[in-house]
């Protein structure tokens, strides 16, 4: 990561510490030629700042899905509400700020903004990835969705990261955790831990100790 970007991390808001988002950008660094990078969860690019810079890095790029319309913990009286991102029918609307950040970061050939919701994206897509960041919506069915949407989209021994992991239950909500031990019953290897950031390795083929149930 250059001096610029980081600099930049430090206005961009979002929910992830400096420590997390240099361990993420050096695994898509490394996981970057397998193919290209996806994250699950823009809000207004700070993670993007990292994995974009990794893709800029290896000559690839990132897909970053977002409806932009907020998590239900973004909405209106809830608890991570910011009143600066609402437009002017007083919806959450995080694209605006998302695309100032990869302008001002100058990153906008290595980050495309795909403004959806993350299963209908999944659907369709066909190419292989070399890693996919699950930091969505917190919900179990949000986070069910993301991790059976894509991590079957993962090229053999390309990586899955997987944001705000608490094994402790008051440390924070479940649902990223319930993917989290889903993967690894699916036979996914986790690499490195930081934070509540898990790294996770997707087996090569016929390397796996554990039948694929990956979807
Ligand atoms: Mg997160």
């Amino acid at each position: 990561m250059d001096e610029r970007l980081l600099r930049l991390t430090e206005q961009t808001p979002g929910f992830l510490p400096a420590a997390e988002g240099l361990a993420l950008h050096r695994a898509a660094v490394t996981a970057g030629s397998l193919g290209p990078l996806l994250e699950i969860g823009s809000y207004c690019g700070l993670s993007a700042l990292y994995l974009g810079s990794a893709a800029r890095a290896v000559g690839s790029v990132l897909f970053s899905i977002d409806h932009h319309r907020g998590s239900e913990e973004h909405q209106p009286g809830e608890a991570y509400h910011d009143p600066q991102l609402i437009d002017a029918v007083g919806r959450v609307d995080t694209l605006p700020a998302f695309r100032r950040t990869i302008e001002r970061a100058q990153l906008e050939q290595w980050v495309v903004p795909v403004v959806a919701a993350s299963a209908v994206v999944a659907r369709h897509w066909r190419t292989p990835l070399g890693l996919v960041f699950i930091d969505g919506g917190h919900s179990q069915d949000s986070a069910d969705a993301d991790y059976a949407g894509w991590a079957g989209h993962l090229a053999p021994g390309g990586v899955l990261a997987i944001h705000d992991v608490f094994p402790n239950p008051d440390d924070g909500g479940r649902p990223p955790y319930v993917i989290y031990e889903r993967a690894l019953a699916d036979g996914f290897v986790e690499q490195a831990v930081e934070g509540s950031l898990r790294l996770l390795r997707r087996p090569a083929r016929g390397r796996s100790r554990r039948p694929q149930r990956i979807p």
